[in-house]
């Protein structure tokens, strides 16, 4: 794995972790298999030297969402009880979600409010959705809207702890709530967001991971270099990416 990400310049390292784990569970055998699935997933993350680690906060079903959010956190830290995460160079990341009925993590001040919780336990940071920010009820698809919503970012979360994006079209309205991935620039966000994002100056170290459906074989590789082709030449990456050839 390390020889093969040298040779494809391939960093960072994302992992997402399986759809089922679920820490804000109220079914308490869940909540075990999801403890022991996702302590699985950093085991092996640590293991193949990857740098993040995504997770989806989770559904608090049957509880109220504060004790969803103290239970995550709980969960999170019994999980990750004696791995060195801070020594394997692993980072956590909550990803924000689309805000399905029970979900956790739709809005930037609770994702914000999980990291603080889980700062004393485990490297930490954030993965947002753009997909799942649009149909959360943010806009990001109006010049004004996309400025307000990332200042919003900044003032919550904090852009320094989002290292990753998922850049994703959203099939859905805004405020929808539903998650349904949208192939880039064919959904209701369009293009144009996408460009300001990939070249806002203050993003300029994150990484930026396209989600979106594969329909045709080959929908991967178009939309990442619909991606591709919004970054500004003029960008300092793209210009040290091409004195590098
Ligand atoms: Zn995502």
């Amino acid at each position: 794995m390390k020889q093969l990400r040298e040779r494809y310049d391939l960093k960072p390292l994302v992992i997402h972790t399986n759809y089922l784990i679920n820490l804000a569970t109220t079914t308490e055998v869940f909540l075990k298999k999801s403890i022991e699935a996702f302590r699985g997933e950093m085991e092996r993350a640590l293991a193949l030297c990857a740098d993040y680690l995504v997770l989806h906060p989770g559904s608090f079903r049957g509880a109220d969402r504060e004790r969803g959010l103290t239970q995550t956190a709980a969960a999170i830290a019994a999980a990750s009880r004696g791995l060195d995460l801070a020594g394997g160079r692993l980072r956590i990341l909550i990803e924000n979600t689309a805000g399905a009925e029970y979900s956790l993590g739709a809005s930037f001040e609770q994702v914000a409010e999980l990291i603080d919780r889980l700062r004393d336990h485990v490297p930490i940071g954030a993965c947002v959705d753009t997909c799942h920010t649009h149909v959360a009820g943010y806009d990001i698809v109006t010049e004004q809207g996309f400025h307000d919503t990332l200042e919003k970012l900044d003032a919550t979360i904090g852009l320094a702890n989002i290292p990753v994006w998922h850049c994703n079209d959203a099939k859905a309205e805004r405020g929808s709530r539903l998650d349904r991935h949208q192939h880039v620039g064919k959904g209701n966000i369009g293009l144009t967001p996408f460009r300001r994002l990939l070249n806002h100056p203050r993003l300029a170290e994150a990484a930026f991971i396209a989600e979106t459906p594969i329909d045709q074989p080959g929908d991967d590789r178009r939309n990442v270099a619909t991606l591709k082709r919004l970054v500004s030449v003029r960008s300092p990456q793209v210009q040290s990416l091409r004195s590098r050839r």
